[in-house]
């Protein structure tokens, strides 16, 4: 028998089991996968933003608020960027983002397997668990391959966002086969998906802003950063911040709305007013013209034509009301979300199994002893900039250490 089987040999479920391994403990990884780590690889573009500079509590979501922070706080982001540089990850940082100094992914993946072998790590690759029967004395696991035996047990299966093989949310059922119950779980990091028709004209415009996100009017969710505009709705950064606020709205039934600034940060007052020193300085300027170098054309255009003008139309012709129109439309611009994108193209997922059924310090079972849990199973998501592969580390050191300990 061995000591502890780690389901899942993604980010959580290799740190899980350095962890657990250092600690002295005889340590087992399966993988459903012939590979481990692959959804490191697609991290941060090919990069991998492992994690950030900037941690606060705020920064991570839960139903239970406070148990992400009480684990983040056990391997904060300062032991994680001191493990990773003790196994060679020299840190580059892009306004508190954390990447490996050499932009590949790769590495990080290779180091967690250089250390796993170094701590004799045993890995079964291409097995996946089907089953968890907890013994007398420890836990059966069973896979499609056969049945291994180990005194504990943990789940580093991850969650069904993206279409990276093996997100195929597997580890919630057997989760739930062992009485742990699951909150409501979203696509979180995603595009939004929005009702009018006009997308495809702006499709592929990229413009910095302030997204906004109303369910049944009361303002939710908001960020700021680069829009970018698809044949289907909104996308970027900003974005996927508000997506999983989006997505629990819409599953609530509420009506989710969309409110984007294209020049945040000035007063309405004095918006007005810069737009009537432009039109002064130049008053024989079509409207066409009159947005050149300031906002991207195809938006202008749409603009434009929902204000029903023309876009030869000289600017000084324009009376205020249509003026306050055109206004509206660029520090207000609503839409309606429809849904998110579906999970194989979100990056991570809102909710998992409840954190209340799981020890906040240990992050053992309350049912059942000697199982464990790790990373993006559990209903903990952060916001994008690397407090995603943050929880992953956290919860996976987390559990490692005290698997091993028990
Ligand atoms: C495109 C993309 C880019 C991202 N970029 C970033 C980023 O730059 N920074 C950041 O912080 N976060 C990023 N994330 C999120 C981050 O990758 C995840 O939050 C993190 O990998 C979750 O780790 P995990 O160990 O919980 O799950 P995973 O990494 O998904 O690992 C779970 C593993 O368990 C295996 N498994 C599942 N079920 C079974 C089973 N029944 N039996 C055996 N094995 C099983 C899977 O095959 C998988 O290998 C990104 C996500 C995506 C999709």
């Amino acid at each position: 028998m061995t000591d502890i089987i780690v389901v899942g040999g993604g980010a959580s479920g290799l740190m899980a089991a350095a962890a657990a391994a250092s600690g002295g403990a005889e340590v087992a990884v399966l993988e459903q996968n012939d590979r481990t780590g692959r959804k490191i690889l697609a991290t941060g573009n090919g990069r991998c933003n492992y994690t950030n500079e900037y941690q606060d509590a705020s920064c991570y979501h839960s139903q239970n608020a406070a148990f992400p922070w009480g684990i983040l706080q056990q391997f904060d982001a300062g032991r994680t960027v001191d493990f990773f540089q003790e196994l060679g990850i020299y840190p580059k940082s892009r306004n508190g983002y954390l990447y490996p100094n050499s932009d590949q992914a790769s590495a990080i993946l290779e180091v967690l397997m250089m250390e796993c072998s170094r701590m004799h790590v045993e890995f079964y690759r291409e097995q996946k668990c089907t089953e968890i029967l907890p013994q007398k004395t420890g836990f059966l696991v069973k896979t499609n391959a056969g049945k291994l035996r180990a005194r504990r047990v943990i789940l580093a299966t991850g969650s069904k966002a993206s279409a990276i093989a093996g997100s195929d949310g597997s580890g919630y059922a057997l989760a739930r086969s062992l009485g742990h119950p699951l909150t409501p779980i979203f696509p979180a990091l995603v595009q939004l998906r929005c009702r009018e028709d006009f997308y495809k004209c702006i499709s592929g415009v990229r413009v910095r802003g302030q997204v906004s996100i109303f369910a049944d009017n009361a303002c939710i969710a908001k960020d700021q950063g680069e829009i970018q505009l698809t044949n289907y709705g909104i996308s970027g950064i900003p974005v996927f911040q508000v997506s999983a606020a989006a997505a629990e709205a819409l599953y609530g039934g509420k009506a989710v709305t969309a409110v984007l600034d294209f020049m945040p940060g000035m007063g309405w007052e004095e918006f007005l007013h810069f737009l009537d020193v432009r039109i002064k300085a130049r008053p024989e300027k079509t409207l066409e013209e009159f947005f050149i170098g300031l906002f991207p054309k195809k938006l202008c255009d749409l603009w434009i034509r929902l204000c029903r003008l023309e876009r030869g139309q000289s600017v000084s012709t324009l009376s205020k009301a249509q003026w306050n129109h055109i206004g509206r439309l660029i520090r207000q611009f609503e839409t309606k979300v429809a849904e998110t994108n579906p999970f194989k193209q979100a990056q991570v997922c809102r909710g998992g199994v409840d954190t209340r059924s799981v020890d906040p310090t240990t992050l053992e079972s309350r049912l059942v002893k000697g199982l464990y849990f790790a990373g993006e199973l559990l209903d903990v998501d952060g916001l994008c900039g690397g407090y995603n592969l943050q929880w992953a580390w956290s919860s996976g050191y987390v559990a490692g250490r005290e698997a091993a300990h028990a």
